[in-house]
């Protein structure tokens, strides 16, 4: 049996960060197994579902590198769910009711009245065949109910350990609406028996569905799937945050996260192993396990995102990220000035310091003459080899100067800036002719 798991987002708006998350989970747990994943667009309700939303999924996966082995849409598939309705009606899993919002809502009230649970209490199943016509005649349309054996419910999830349920303390499921549209529990549970899903790891907010779909998964006559329930997500303060719905790939990718910085990040956190920098996800599927997985929130902190993202850029190899870089920027540049990053973008600025032009450095008198001094120095050493070792190796004879009082003043008259890459490494890439220019400019 082919392990086979989906991600199966509503295309009502763009994946938020903690969809994809769910996706990843998915996706890491099927490669983890030499499995399937599958992406299922599930657009049952097509007032709401639209194809730029559709688009931007598939757009947000492959840039996180979520490829799916097939895409299955719940549109296309009416047909087949009217069967199994079909069927499932004939053989009384699914019954008509009839009852208006007001009735059902003045009955939970009166059961929340006399303290008991406001659970449906199946009056359509009370109904005769002449109560029901006449209820047609008066143009009443049904909605349709899942009939639940009331037995006890009972799985083991992946993450969260032995689950119970009681069928007897939940009310009938409606399974499709008066106008013949679908809710969400019995299409998904059709799709995963047919599309032969073996694992369905999705938020804890469908636990509870859970237990109303393996009753029918039952009535299907199929094995139901194992199911994963992860704990949600998490601002980083620790309180469900609205902002967090809406966070995005466009988000992320605006402010210069790597795909592989959320990945490596989402895959971690609310799991009892540690997150850790890791550019390449073959090690964290390596070590993707639910048993690992924790039933309190997951923290998303997005400064930690940050980190782990310069951590993430420091590793990236030229070809990786050469379409990203200015013009011209070779290897050697970006592997001088990769350690300065916190994004791929930023390497940009370091660009401009190298190809310049730079603003001249503000220094005090002694250090205007000191770098008088160092375009002399400069201009006798061998730059064909290590310019920047031959450059202050010569400033610290003749000045005696040694530490920061050598280095930094040269640092600002070439960079014009106080930090950034190692000199050594930078000093080549400026070159001769543009360093004598502006240790000259620094002295003057
Ligand atoms: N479309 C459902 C949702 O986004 C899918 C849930 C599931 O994975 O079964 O909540």
């Amino acid at each position: 049996m082919t392990v086979t798991t989906r991600f199966a987002p509503s295309p009502t708006g763009t994946l938020h960060v903690g969809n994809i998350r769910t996706a990843l989970h998915n996706w890491m747990f099927a490669k983890a197994n030499g499995g399937r994943f599958l992406l299922r667009i599930d657009d049952t309700d097509r007032a709401r579902s639209e194809e730029r939303h559709v688009e931007s999924i598939r757009a947000d996966l492959a840039w996180l590198g979520l490829a799916p082995e097939g895409e299955e849409r719940q549109s296309a598939r009416f047909d087949r769910y009217d069967a199994v309705f079909a069927d499932l009606v004939a053989r009384q899993w699914i019954y008509p009711a009839y009852d208006t919002p007001e009735e059902l809502e003045l009955r939970r009230k009166v059961l929340l009245g006399r303290g008991l649970p406001p659970i449906y209490e199946r009056t359509a199943l009370a109904l005769s065949d002449a109560d029901r016509a006449a209820l047609e005649a008066e143009g009443r349309r049904p909605h349709w109910r899942f009939h639940l054996d009331h037995v006890p419910i009972a799985w083991d999830d992946m993450i969260r350990g032995p689950q119970r349920f009681d069928a007897a303390t939940m009310s009938d499921p409606v399974v499709r609406r008066a106008d013949g549209s679908w809710l969400y529990l019995l299409p998904s549970v059709i799709d995963d028996v047919d599309m032969g899903v073996t694992h369905v790891v999705r938020g804890e907010d469908h636990v509870s569905n859970t237990a109303l779909q393996l009753q029918m998964f039952q009535a299907m006559g199929a094995a139901p799937p194992a199911f994963a329930h992860e704990a949600l997500l998490t601002g980083a303060e620790g309180k469900l945050s609205k902002r967090l719905g809406s966070l995005g790939v466009e988000h992320f990718r605006g402010a210069g996260i790597e795909p592989q910085a959320l990945v490596a990040l989402l895959a971690r956190i609310g799991t009892s192993d540690p997150v850790e920098p890791f550019a390449d996800s073959a090690p964290l599927i390596a070590s993707f396990d639910f048993a690992r997985f924790g039933r309190a929130p997951a923290r998303f902190d997005e400064a930690e995102l940050a980190q782990l993202n310069a951590r993430i850029v420091h590793q990236l190899a030229h070809e990786a990220v050469a379409g990203r870089l200015p013009e011209g920027m070779t290897s050697a540049a970006w592997d001088a000035i990769r350690p300065n990053l916190s994004t791929v973008a930023e390497a940009a600025d370091w660009w401009r310091v190298v190809k310049g032009p730079i603003a001249p450095a503000d220094l005090l008198p002694e250090d205007r003459a000191y770098c008088a001094q160092a375009a002399e120095a400069a201009a006798a050493i061998d730059w064909s080899a290590d310019p920047w070792p031959a450059l202050t190796g010569a400033l610290k004879e003749a000045t005696g100067r040694k530490g920061k009082p050598l280095f930094l003043p040269l640092r600002l008259a070439l960079t014009g800036r106080e930090h950034g890459p190692d000199m050594a490494a930078l000093l080549p890439l400026i070159g001769r002719e543009r360093a004598l220019d502006r240790l000259d400019a620094a002295a003057a």
